[in-house]
């Protein structure tokens, strides 16, 4: 068997273009505000990628950045700053931040009604309850990738390998709100291989190069590649390339679950701003 591949990219376009025709239709200013600390070269190119596909989706944009050595007093009160500004739609702090700063005093410092990145603790705990407002960008989009290829989920096994709050527990949430049988594995899990050949539905996000590999695999299942390593080979996903010769639906690295997240995100801030702009109470206020 050979697996069918996911092209996240072509995906993410059409994503990016519906989220560019309803705010054209929401038809008010929609504005994004990125803060960045620090010199990490591939922050840097995120933030910068993050503002071009604002820009084309029609999202206004604002960059704040940031020396490495900033006081994080600095950071807290631009982030108080932006919660206050009602022209302010969604504030994303990029992260890592540098080791100096407390990161989650940080992030539950963004109004939880502008956290585009659903890292906040209201909106995880939304999500944890089955009532999602903002959820985090990378598994939102891996759920649009499974739906848009009629990928099945009731009953079915999912396995999520990772664990951290930005990818592997809200995506395992993301599985149980769809009836999924969920297993979460981690650095201490035992005999890993064993959880991942009963997945239908395999979500590999740790940030090791090529440690799933075929025998991990059961055939014809689908396997979503969510790692990124940058080697001097290029950008290599989790997922070993021999895969592709045992599951039946497959993401590239790249050009899979990467494109997503910054689709989703763009979906993120308009849902933000169109919820902001109501006047509604955030759900479970
Ligand atoms: P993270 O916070 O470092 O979490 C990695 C997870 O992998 C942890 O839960 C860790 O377990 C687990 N793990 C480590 N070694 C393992 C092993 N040998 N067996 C099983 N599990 C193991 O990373 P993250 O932020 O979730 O990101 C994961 C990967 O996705 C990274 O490569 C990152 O670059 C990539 N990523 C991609 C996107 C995208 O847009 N495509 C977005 C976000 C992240 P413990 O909890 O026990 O330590």
């Amino acid at each position: 068997m050979t697996a069918a591949w996911i092209d996240g990219k072509a995906l993410a376009l059409k994503v990016r273009a519906r989220v560019a025709e309803d705010v054209r239709a929401y038809g008010a200013p929609v504005c994004l505000a990125t803060v960045l600390v620090g010199d990490d070269p591939a922050s840097h190119v995120y933030v910068g990628s993050k503002h071009k596909a604002s820009h084309e989706a029609g999202i206004e944009s604002r960059d704040h950045r940031f020396a490495s050595d900033t006081p994080e007093i600095e950071i807290l009160d631009l982030i108080a700053e932006l919660n206050a500004d009602d022209d302010v739609d969604g504030i994303l702090v990029q992260l890592p931040l540098p080791e100096h700063m407390d990161e989650p005093k940080v992030l539950r410092s963004v109004d939880p009604a502008k956290d585009v990145d659903g890292f906040h603790p209201q909106n995880a705990g939304l999500l944890f309850l089955g009532e999602p407002f903002l959820v985090p960008a990378t598994p939102s989009g891996v759920m649009v990738m499974l739906a848009e290829h009629g990928v099945e989920l009731k009953g079915k096994e999912a396995v999520v390998v990772g664990r951290s709050e930005i990818v592997g527990k809200p995506m395992a949430m993301l599985l149980l709100a769809e009836h999924a049988t969920v297993t979460i594995c981690h650095s201490r899990s035992a005999n890993l291989a064993e959880h991942t050949r009963r997945a239908d539905v395999l979500v590999a996000a740790v940030g090791r190069p090529g440690m799933i590999t075929p025998e991990m695999v059961k055939p014809g299942a689908t396997v979503i590649d969510v790692g990124i390593t940058r080697t001097d080979a290029g950008l290599v996903g989790d997922v070993d390339t021999s895969v592709f010769e045992v599951a039946g639906l497959i993401t590239p690295v790249p050009g899979g679950v990467g494109p997503m997240t910054i689709a989703m995100l763009l979906r993120n801030t308009l849902t933000a701003a169109q919820h902001r702009r109501t006047g509604v109470a955030l759900p479970g206020s």
